[in-house]
């Protein structure tokens, strides 16, 4: 596999820190590509089926979960990398890689899970994805982990706390420094961000807790709406909603593509070094910014605070908090693998646990281990 045809700033193999445990180079596929198929074989991947995203989705099977979700953001990226001349394995391993650390229930588990953890070193759902890459998925007989690419682990560490990167040596480095991952990353963030902004609209309509009135009042979701309403008169329904939504999602991937072009020309980059010493590189044009906010702010208010979600929130926060005791109080309860740990660790055995569960497993296993309690 050669590397030809990337921008000379992409990632490569021969630019790559490589892998922590040396093997054998790969066969008929990159590196990068061994990476994403380690990712997709793991059994954390498997478990994001039955992770919810925003946690609406426990309403129907329509809605996004983390593994849709991350499908979404795959897609997005590999686009938006193979456009800019990056390394498009890289982007789509980081992407299909990124929410693996989520715990059930969405941020509501993992705000949880943290204040649970507040005594313990806390719990980011961020380190968590790389604990699992890295410490916690046991399918190799060489090591513990998936022994992946030092800028796919780059890539899935999109942020941590100054105490935690001083633990984490060579990968903590950059949040010391001050300095950029690749831009293959940098990309994934945001890829991110598009995906989630537009999925949490098309969820909110189809759970009825939002309504295409409400959205008129955010400038972006109205602009792409008279768009499709003027080619497609009488347009209504889920036609409306789609074509309103491909509408917004293509607008803000053709403004990041085409203000990280911008980027890259006026800070001349020319190697991966220089990328990790610019400023971040890709960004969103200043005009479509305050539109992204609006859009944030709508959903946040709207959305993520609204009654009917609130009432789901602080219920899983129950669950994780119920769980956490129990299995503090008795690590016997704790399946026998988990026990060695937790003589050595308890508390972030416990985390670790928990933070693996779908959200169908911890309801089963608190309503088994829990309920006569409370
Ligand atoms: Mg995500």
């Amino acid at each position: 596999m050669t590397d030809m045809g990337l921008a000379s700033h992409a990632v490569t193999v021969a630019v790559s820190r490589g892998r922590r445990h040396t093997e054998p180079p790969p066969q008929e596929r990159s590196e990068f590509q061994r990476d994403r198929d380690r990712i997709i074989h793991s059994s954390a991947f498997r478990r994001l089926v039955y992770k919810t995203q925003v946690f609406v989705n426990h309403e129907g099977d329509l809605f996004r979960t983390r593994l849709t979700h991350s499908l979404e953001v795959a897609q997005l990226s590999r686009s938006m990398a193979r456009v800019l001349g990056l390394n498009e394995d890289l982007a789509e391993t980081i992407a299909l890689a990124h929410d693996l650390g989520h715990t059930p229930f969405g941020h509501a588990g993992q705000d949880a899970l943290d204040a649970c953890m507040k005594a313990h070193g806390g719990f980011e759902h961020n380190l968590q994805s790389l604990r699992i890459v890295d410490v916690l998925e046991e399918r190799y007989a060489a090591f513990d982990g998936l022994n992946l690419m030092f800028e796919t682990r780059e890539g899935i560490l999109k942020h941590c706390s100054l105490a935690h990167a001083r633990e984490l040596g060579e990968l903590g480095q950059r949040f010391i420094d001050g300095t950029q991952p690749s831009l293959e990353a940098q990309i994934v963030n945001l890829a991110d961000e598009i995906a989630y902004n537009n999925h949490d609209v098309d969820d909110g309509l189809r759970s009825g807790l939002i309504t295409l009135e409400q959205l008129d009042a955010v400038p972006v979701f109205a602009r792409c709406r008279r768009e499709a309403e003027a080619q497609w008169p009488g347009l209504a329904g889920r036609r409306l909603v789609h074509e309103t939504i491909r509408r917004m999602i293509n607008s803000m991937v053709l403004d990041l593509i085409g203000q990280t072009r911008a980027n890259i020309a006026a800070s001349a980059v020319e190697s991966l070094a220089d990328v990790h010493r610019a400023p971040p590189l890709a960004a969103y044009s200043a005009d479509l910014r305050p539109r992204l906010r609006e859009l944030k702010n709508f959903l946040f208010d709207n959305l993520y605070r609204h009654e009917t979600v609130r009432r789901m929130t602080d219920e899983a926060k129950r669950v994780i908090c119920s769980l956490f005791a129990v299995f503090m109080d008795d690590p016997g309860l704790l399946p026998p693998q988990y026990q060695a740990r937790a003589l050595a660790d308890k508390a972030r055995t416990v985390a670790d646990y928990i933070a693996g569960m779908t959200d169908r497993y911890a309801v089963k296993e608190h309503a088994r281990l829990c309920v006569q309690m409370e």
